[in-house]
């Protein structure tokens, strides 16, 4: 039997600040898990002489290797690429890639720090990783996106398989990006297998998978509601991000009866105060697809709205927030004007867009706060399903995993309210979330000994 080591909260903190330093992303990520997690385990001695939490907060191993490539004017070009393995004990990692020139090791570890209790609270068998490169495929040529991603896949190749380790698609990384990995996969170990989920339909993949996160992240709001004994329709609804998480969001939104206001990108927000209906959203789908246009030419094409260059769209007045851009995007500032406007919930399609300081406001504020582990889970569930299919040689359409998705946001929705319900009956989701996502993998290792 071990000598139980039973820190506290502030000297456990200490230690992932010493052992991690600049991470802050991934330490942010740490201290707002384990804040809930040292409550519920203050009386569970078990827990702290495995070190359980200590060993879920140390990913199993950190893969950084270079990935050099050619542009179109013949300069070699030489990119960082990673691949963050935190956790597998009740299921390969599963988690996306993310190209983007801000990915760093600390933001690829607090994803799959995250990755890890949102994997365990759908219920599927599927442990926690993240991966990516500080590839920026903005302004690059289909050319050159293909032999990034050719050499990408290169190197991550043999750190992944059907039972290792499923990538899929993040930020930056679509449909496009996820055929060119897997096409040179498939070359260099001559294996059609599904080591990657978001395939395009002809080869493997779910027929659901680009909506199944903002569908889910709206399925997952209504769940709150219905809690409360509200529903989205005739609700207005802020909306960040313009990518696939975005406007499927805004897509379900718009087909529940909500109006949506505002979409952004990186470069600011528009606003339309007559709702961006389901035409506008295929026109910035079309638009951002296939031009890789930017949201700011909306205006053109819709002339009533307007473009805010530069800003976030959180002090438009709003029922319902949907966060759908990127990590620390809505600030304790931006929250307070949120709940000075009146928003009644707001549900996170982006992981941990809102800052621990955001998060606090809404609390006190005691309106419906769904974090992104739980809201956006439903992209990682349809991931989980596509691997189903892929082992069974199956394919389910486009109703039967609409199904499925819904019950597996409702169970979730449902796992929260169970571990995360006050007395006076308010639901601390986040706090839900992290307790159920951690007590199976917790209760897995145990079963483990010290490995
Ligand atoms: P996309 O690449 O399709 O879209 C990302 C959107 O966010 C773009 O509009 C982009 O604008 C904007 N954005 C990115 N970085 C910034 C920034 N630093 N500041 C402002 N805007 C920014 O990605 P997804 O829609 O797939 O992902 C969005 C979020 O959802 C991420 O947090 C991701 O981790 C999360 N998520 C995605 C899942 C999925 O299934 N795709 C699953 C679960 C979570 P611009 O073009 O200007 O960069």
């Amino acid at each position: 039997m071990a000598v139980s080591d039973h820190v506290d909260f502030p000297t456990f903190m200490e230690g992932v600040k010493k052992r991690n330093p600049g991470q802050t992303e991934f330490i942010q990520a740490v201290q707002e898990v384990a804040q809930d997690i040292y409550e519920f385990i203050e009386d569970k001695e078990e827990y702290h002489e495995a070190q359980i939490l200590r060993r879920i907060a140390e990913p199993d191993r950190v893969v950084s290797f270079r990935v050099c490539w050619e542009d179109d004017n013949h300069c070699i070009r030489v990119q960082r690429g990673y691949r963050v393995q935190n956790n597998n004990a009740i299921g390969p990692y599963k988690g996306g890639i993310r190209f983007h020139p801000s990915v760093n090791e600390s933001v690829l570890k607090f994803l799959a720090f995250e990755q890890t209790f949102k994997n365990s609270l759908t219920g599927l068998p599927m442990g926690g990783g993240k991966g990516g490169a500080n590839f920026n495929p903005k302004g690059k040529s289909d050319a050159e996106v293909m032999r990034f991603c050719q050499s990408f896949m290169t190197e991550l190749y043999r750190h992944i398989g059907p039972d290792t380790d499923v990538p899929a698609g993040d930020i930056g990384v679509g449909g496009r990006e996820i055929g060119y990995m897997f096409g040179q996969y498939k070359r260099i170990t001559n294996r059609w297998e599904g080591v990657l989920t978001g395939k395009g339909e002809e080869y493997g993949g779910s027929q659901m998978r680009p909506e199944a996160t903002g569908y889910g992240a709206v399925y997952f709001l209504q769940n709150m509601l219905k809690h409360a004994g509200q529903d989205v329709e005739g609700k207005t609804a802020v909306i960040s991000g313009s990518g696939n998480v975005a406007t499927h969001a805004a897509e379900k939104i718009v087909q529940l009866g909500g109006k949506v206001l505002t979409l952004s990108d990186s470069g600011g927000f528009i606003y339309d105060p007559e709702g961006i209906d389901l035409e506008k959203i295929d026109w910035v789908k079309h638009h951002k697809t296939h031009y890789r246009g930017r949201i700011s030419e909306y205006v053109d094409a819709f002339p009533g709205a307007t473009f805010h260059e530069g800003a976030r769209p959180w002090n438009v007045e709003a029922d319902l927030a949907l966060p759908c851009a990127t990590q620390n995007e809505l600030n304790e500032e931006e929250a307070k004007a949120l709940v000075k406007n009146g928003v009644i919930a707001v549900s996170e399609g982006a992981n941990m867009p809102t800052t621990l300081e955001g998060v606090k406001v809404f609390h006190d504020a005691k309106i419906m706060y769904g974090p992104g582990k739980a809201a956006n889970a439903g992209g990682v569930a349809v991931s989980g399903l596509e691997m189903s299919q892929n082992s069974e040689r199956i394919s389910w359409n486009h109703e039967r995993l609409g199904e499925m998705l819904t019950d597996l946001m409702e169970g979730i929705h449902g796992k929260c309210v169970e571990y995360g319900s006050h007395e006076n009956g308010y639901v601390d989701y986040v706090k839900g979330a992290n307790i159920a996502g951690f007590k199976k993998v917790a209760d897995a290792m145990l079963a483990f000994g010290v490995v």
